[in-house]
């Protein structure tokens, strides 16, 4: 794999090492499964699994399941498919559910030190006495609980005694810290539900900031990398590693977290975006989810290349969409076959060609990567152009077909257009053009130029694609700015998809899910894998040919 160019992260391993601190690198990437991995979840992967591999360290994928309500083993199995696709591979696969026996053990520990203690409070109250940023918290009056009464009460919680919310476990650490984490923060919740792992075995379970400082020192990981929303929670890590005397002791390390333009990156919304029916799932194409980019066309290779180029550092400014585009265009440029589909079709008779021929003409594979070769593509005498490339009454510079105007078929004829035909209500159904024979591509003719080239289909060999075009899912320029009681789902693009009937050259009649072509002058296309039949290609714009980007 890619190494990762030098960054703090890589940085601060380096320095371990070489003092000796370390001896080896151990990384995980720790996604809850309560939804699908998105591009931000790429970086992650890509900066711990890429890290630790350049230091011949191990990254494990654990799963970080300690909310049954939202967590479900749908999204466990797409995860491990999505981590792989990416190219990684996972030295151990972990269940945070499987340390919650040793968890409740480390949070008996505590209890017995006199540093928790069983909360009656409401949630409301709790979040009440905790205070703000410029007033310290207040005590609640079960703060002092002696410790057999903490121990007989927190027993009874884990044995059902108590409904949910009834009562909580809290560490006791300083209601006056000016980090407010810190101040007296829940470690254990009551949720009598079921959890995808372990049943209805346990109906309390750990708080986030609790349960990954020692999942984190059980599986040894040295390096605890997470994003900068973290960094206030680091100082509570750090409590909790050393206060419940793990053996290991991570270092937590904050990133900026990728957002890109035209965006949403957070499971929450997008899980809306599926629940909602905005989108046809959570691989969607328009979606930003790993399975959405792999359905849309997306190669690993570009994801690799794109998150790489946007680096690793604390800040966490949007990178423009338009640089994704970027990297998925350079690596499929020399890849894929390039080949002619119309979208919106127009029949075109040519009128000249004999009746019943049929010729079969030579084009290149991919003009930029000659090793690919050439393919053969029927020619005769009706075609499907796109109905773009002819105007009645064309403005200036309008160099494609009107009457009387003469352009040139790539790989064929020139051929002119001598007359349109309507239907009743007056819209154009069919041109008769003819063709010059002299003019046949590859045999260099320079009796006379014309300005417009375009592509087209041989119509009795055609054969029927739907073609899906896509706008972005979001209008607005980031997720962040939805205020004022409205809500991302106000700058959903209504005409995100558009879907077309056309026709594709006949020898792509065997694609295969997944395979993808560069379209002449219309972008990069890939089958789609859920729509696709025996009788019917669909084909998913990746991306359209040009941009302005500039990297
Ligand atoms: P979301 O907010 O989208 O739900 P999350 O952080 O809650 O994401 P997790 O499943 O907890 O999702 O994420 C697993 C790992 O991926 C975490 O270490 C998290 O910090 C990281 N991660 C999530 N989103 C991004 C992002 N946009 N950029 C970089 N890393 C991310
Ligand atoms: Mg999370
Ligand atoms: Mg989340």
């Amino acid at each position: 794999m890619e190494n990762q160019t030098s960054n703090f992260i890589k940085d601060i391993m380096i320095k371990d090492l070489e003092s000796g601190k370390h001896d080896k690198i151990v990384t995980r990437f720790p996604p809850e499964p309560n939804g699908y991995l998105h591009i931000g979840h790429a970086k992650s992967i890509i900066i711990n699994f890429g890290l630790a591999d350049e230091f011949g360290g191990k990254t494990n994928l654990r799963f970080d399941d300690t909310n049954p309500l939202k967590e479900d083993i749908e999204f466990v199995n797409s995860i491990k498919e999505d981590v792989k696709w990416l190219g990684f591979e996972w030295d151990d696969l972990f269940f945070a559910s499987n340390y919650f026996e040793e968890m409740y053990n480390r949070a008996i520990l505590l209890i017995k030190k006199g540093l928790a203690y069983v909360d009656d409070l409401s949630a409301d109250e709790i979040r009440e006495y905790r205070g703000t940023l410029t007033e310290p918290g207040k005590d609640s009056p079960f703060r002092n609980r002696s410790i057999e009464e903490n121990l007989e009460l927190f027993e009874q919680m884990r044995a059902g005694k108590f409904a949910n919310g009834e009562k909580v476990l809290r560490a006791k650490i300083d209601m006056a810290s000016p980090n407010i984490n810190l101040r007296d923060p829940v470690i254990y919740r009551i949720a009598h539900a079921t959890h995808h792992n372990t049943g209805d075995k346990w109906c309390i379970y750990p708080m986030y900031a609790f349960a990954h400082p020692l999942e984190d020192a059980i599986e040894g990981v040295t390096h605890s990398i997470c994003t900068v929303e973290f960094e206030d929670q680091r100082p509570l890590y750090n409590w909790i590693v050393e206060q419940c005397e793990m053996v290991s002791q991570p270092q937590q390390i904050e990133f900026g977290r990728l957002n890109i333009t035209n965006t949403v990156m957070s499971k929450r919304k997008l899980k809306q975006l599926v629940e909602e029916s905005f989108v046809d799932g959570w691989d969607d194409p328009r979606m930003p989810t790993i399975s959405g980019m792999r359905r849309r066309g997306y190669t690993p290779e570009a994801i690799r290349a794109f998150v790489r180029e946007t680096g690793v550092s604390k800040g966490s400014g949007a990178v423009d969409s338009q640089m994704l585009e970027h990297f998925v265009r350079e690596d499929l440029k020399l890849k894929v076959p390039r080949t002619m589909g119309v979208i919106n079709p127009l029949k075109v008779v040519i009128t000249n060609y004999p009746e019943g021929q049929i010729e079969l003409l030579d084009a290149e594979i991919n003009p930029e990567n000659p090793e690919m070769g050439t393919r053969k593509i029927p020619f005769s005498r009706e075609i499907y152009i796109e109905q773009d490339d002819f105007m009645e009454e064309p403005p200036k510079k309008y160099f494609r077909l009107f009457p009387g105007n003469e352009v040139r078929l790539k790989n064929a004829y020139f051929i002119k257009c001598e007359e349109v035909i309507k239907d009743a209500d007056g819209n154009v159904v069919e041109l008769r053009c003819t063709y010059d024979p002299e003019t046949k591509s590859g045999t260099g003719f320079t009796g006379r130029k014309v300005k417009g080239t375009i592509h087209w289909v041989e119509a009795a060999h055609a054969v029927p694609a739907e073609f899906h075009l896509y706008e972005p899912l979001i209008l607005d320029e980031t997720e962040d700015q939805s205020d004022e009681g409205k809500t991302f789902l106000d700058n959903v693009n209504p005409h995100s998809l558009e879907v077309f009937q056309g026709f594709v050259e006949p020898n792509m009649k065997e694609s295969r899910p997944h395979d993808k072509f560069q379209f002449f002058r219309h972008g990069y296309f890939n089958v789609d894998p859920k729509h696709t039949t025996v009788d019917k290609l669909v084909f998913n714009r990746i991306v359209s040919l040009k941009s302005s980007f500039k990297l």
